[in-house]
Formats: structure tokens, C-alpha cells, sequence
């Protein structure tokens, strides 16, 4: 139950980017406010942060999104000296396989050499290989059919996102942040609809807010929907396989994603996980986590084989569905105030890659909650305005 009637800052949704957000609000100096954080499932049991694959890359096609994951990998990796100097937080390795993107068509090499111009650009250390440079690095791939790749070892690969998501928890309750089990269920306007004045939540209680932020990953439509707002995000299912090799590669798969859209990488050192999803990818119920086994059989072993012949022998080891909140308009995060409902902030439409957007998402609405502006990294570009105008902010590198 919440102790308090009012609260300056309502955060809906608890997982890595409500926690983000949270933690990074503690850090304002120009904040004192109460901040009260509602999550419906305090066991994070389904939420898309507990279903992610947890990796980091560079290859974006847009610079904000590079200079979000530049951010991101350097807080991960000096996450101690980034959260006040904690001897309790460790600082996070990134094990960097790199993501390699392979293209089998002149329309989308043309598009990852000027995806390469971006990321060079803006500092990355993203190379493009040919396939007489990809057959020599990467024995083990049938390059047929392919063009061009697209390769990044610097800052690119696993990290371990559920330790700072711990932490951000941890820290931000520390500061007095107070986080409740329960679910927001309903918004009470202004007269003129131009803020939220109140959330009631599904224990019965109500609490007046000054600001209120969206973090309810895929179900952010439902929440924007109480405060009369619609947002083009939908939950889509996404599958993940970790699997054995019978005969297991001779040195550490790159985070590969194959033309066919099935990606696979480097799970420790015995194992690799894929993921991927059904050529038909309807919007589902956010509580939808059945498994499509024909997905595994018909499409993405068959492009594992088909990409690496050793996988041709393989075993499912581990399998889960999670959901992407996916944004249909653009596929692009939507951030910031809703421009009529003043007070209603977004922090929605991650998809595949929010835990590596976290830190710099949180940072930024953190600055935007409290400044009405941001301070660091000029994040604008997300907001809500370009669906009214119907200016879509297209981040073309979506896995
Ligand atoms: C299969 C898969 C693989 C992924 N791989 C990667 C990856 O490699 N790298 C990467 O960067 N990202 C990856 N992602 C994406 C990343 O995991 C997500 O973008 C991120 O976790 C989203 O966090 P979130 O806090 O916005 O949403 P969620 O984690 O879904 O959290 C939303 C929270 O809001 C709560 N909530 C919802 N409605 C209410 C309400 N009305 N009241 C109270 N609480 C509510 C929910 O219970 C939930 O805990 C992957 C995602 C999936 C599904």
C-alpha cells in the first residue's frame, strides 16, 4: 500500500526501464520530490525484461540510437562508479561476439553501408566484410547467397542486464523511492483533459500524481488508453531456443542475424541460443506465452542448417516466448509528454533492444521529469509529436 495520498512522480511498471527511471531521478540534485513506482507483478515473472536476451549493440541505423547504446555500454561497464561508487555493484562485462548482420540482396547492403557511414560517424567500430573476408574469419557459414556483412566487436554482445536492474531497485528504494505491488487500473483527468490528476489502482486505493510515466512495456496501449491517449504499440511474441551442437564451432559465433530474419549467437561456451519469430506476427494478449513448437521445426532450424551446416545436429535445450513491445508506426521508442496530456510521459516501444536503451531512456526521462528538458543526450527526436504529424522516425536496424 502506498503511505502516501500524493505523490510527485507516479511510475507505472517497475521493470528495467520504471526502475530505471526510478534510480535515475534519485541522481537529480535539483529533485526532492516523492516518486511512487506501481508494478502489477512484483515477481517480474512476465514482463519483457525477463524474457530478453540481454545483449548491446552499436549497429543502429539512426545516430541517437548509436549514442544511446555508446552510453549504455559505457554505463554497464563502469556501472559502480555510474551508481555513486557502491562497493556492492559490480561493473559489467560485455562479452563481445559483436553482432554480424548478413545481407543476401543489393537493396539491403545498400542499406548497411549506410547504416556503417552512420555508426563510423558517430565512433563505432562497425566493418564491413566481404565474402571472401567473412568465409576467412567465419569458416563455419555456406556464404552462397551472400553479398556483404557487417560486423562489430567493440561494445557489442552479452551483458548481464538483470544485475543492473537489481540494483537500480535496490538504490532507488534506498533513496526512498517507493515501490508497491499493485496495478494502476484507471486515470482521472483535469477538467479539459489536460492531466492526469489521479491513478486508481486495482487494490481500491487512489493516488494523486504530479507527473505520471508509462512503463508498462507491452501493455503501454492499455495504459495510455486511461488517460484517453492511443499509442501504436502492440505485445508481439518473440521465441528464443538454446540449443547443443553436436559438433559445436570452432570459435565464438557472432551475434549473426541471417536474411531470413532468425538470429543466433554464443550462449557461454557450450551452448548458442537463437531467436526469431512466425512469418504471420499478429499482436497478441500480453499474457499470450504459449509456444509455437512448428516455428523451431519449420523455419528457424532449417536457416540454422542452411547458415551453418554444423547445426545441422543440434538439441533444444531451453526454450521461452517473450513479448516485444513493438511500434507499428516507426519502430522507434516513444518518449516524453503526451503534447495535450501534459503530465503523462512515455517510456514506451523498445522491442528487441530496451535493455541496452535503459540506462539512457531512464537518464533522460529523469531529466525531462524534473527540467522539462533534456540535459544529456538530446532524445526529442522520440517524441509523441511525430505520430501527429505522421513524420515516422524509422530505426531501420530492428531485430
Ligand atoms: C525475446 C526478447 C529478447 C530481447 N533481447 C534483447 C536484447 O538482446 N537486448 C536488448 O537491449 N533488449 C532486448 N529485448 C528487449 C528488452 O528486454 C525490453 O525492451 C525491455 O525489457 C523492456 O522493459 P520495460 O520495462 O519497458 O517493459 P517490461 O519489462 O515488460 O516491464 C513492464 C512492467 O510494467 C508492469 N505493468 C504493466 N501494466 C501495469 C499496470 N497497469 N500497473 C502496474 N504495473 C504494470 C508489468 O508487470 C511489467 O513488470 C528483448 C525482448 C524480448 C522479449
Amino acid at each position: 500500500m502506498a503511505q502516501h495520498q500524493s505523490y510527485d512522480v507516479v511510475i507505472v511498471g517497475g521493470a528495467i526501464m520504471g526502475s530505471s527511471a526510478a534510480w535515475f531521478l534519485t541522481q537529480e540534485p535539483d529533485f526532492d520530490g516523492r516518486v511512487l513506482v506501481v508494478e502489477r507483478d512484483p515477481t517480474y515473472e512476465n514482463c519483457s525484461t525477463s524474457h530478453t536476451n540481454s545483449c548491446i549493440r552499436q549497429q543502429f541505423s539512426t545516430e541517437i540510437n548509436v549514442r544511446i547504446s555508446q552510453f549504455g555500454a559505457d554505463y554497464v561497464q563502469n556501472l559502480r562508479s555510474h551508481m555513486g561508487g557502491d562497493p556492492d555493484v559490480p561493473n559489467l562485462k560485455i562479452q563481445n561476439f559483436g553482432y554480424l548482420y548478413l545481407a543476401d540482396d543489393p537493396a539491403f547492403a545498400k542499406a548497411l553501408r549506410a547504416s556503417h557511414k552512420v555508426q563510423v560517424a558517430a565512433g563505432a567500430g562497425t566493418r564491413l566484410l566481404n565474402r571472401d573476408q567473412l568465409a576467412a574469419a567465419f569458416p563455419f557459414y555456406q556464404l552462397d547467397d551472400i553479398l556483404l556483412a557487417s560486423h562489430n566487436t567493440v561494445d557489442e554482445g552479452y551483458f548481464d542486464g538483470s544485475t543492473m536492474f537489481d540494483h537500480w531497485r535496490k538504490g532507488a528504494k534506498a533513496k526512498g523511492v517507493e515501490f508497491i505491488a499493485d496495478e494502476v487500473v484507471k486515470m482521472d483527468l483535469s477538467q479539459g483533459g489536460t492531466r492526469v490528476t489521479r491513478v486508481h489502482l486495482k487494490s481500491g486505493a487512489t493516488v494523486c500524481c504530479g507527473q505520471v510515466v508509462n512503463a508498462t512495456g507491452p501493455r503501454a496501449a492499455r495504459t495510455a488508453r486511461m488517460a484517453g491517449i492511443s499509442v501504436p504499440i502492440e505485445p508481439r511474441k518473440r521465441f528464443t531456443w538454446v540449443f547443443e551442437a553436436a559438433r559445436p564451432l570452432d570459435r565464438p559465433l557472432p551475434l549473426t542475424i541471417d536474411p531470413s530474419g532468425v538470429h543466433v549467437r554464443q550462449e557461454g561456451t557450450q551452448y548458442y541460443m537463437a531467436g526469431g519469430h512466425a512469418d504471420h506476427d499478429p499482436a497478441v494478449e500480453p499474457d499470450d506465452f504459449a509456444m509455437d513448437h512448428a516455428i523451431w521445426e519449420d523455419k528457424i532450424w532449417p536457416a540454422l542448417a542452411n547458415r551453418i551446416p554444423q547445426f545441422e545436429a543440434i538439441k533444444v535445450r531451453h526454450e521461452w516466448v517473450g513479448h516485444y513491445a513493438w511500434n507499428v508506426f516507426d519502430q522507434n521508442a516513444i518518449l516524453g509528454p503526451h503534447p495535450e496530456v501534459s503530465n503523462f510521459l512515455f517510456l514506451n516501444g523498445f522491442s528487441g533492444h530496451g535493455l541496452q536503451q535503459s540506462p539512457a531512456m531512464g537518464r533522460g526521462t529523469a531529466e525531462m521529469l524534473v527540467h522539462g528538458a533534456y540535459r544529456t543526450l538530446d532524445l526529442s527526436p522520440f517524441h509523441y509529436g511525430r505520430i501527429v504529424r505522421g513524420a515516422p522516425f524509422v530505426e531501420k536496424a530492428v531485430i
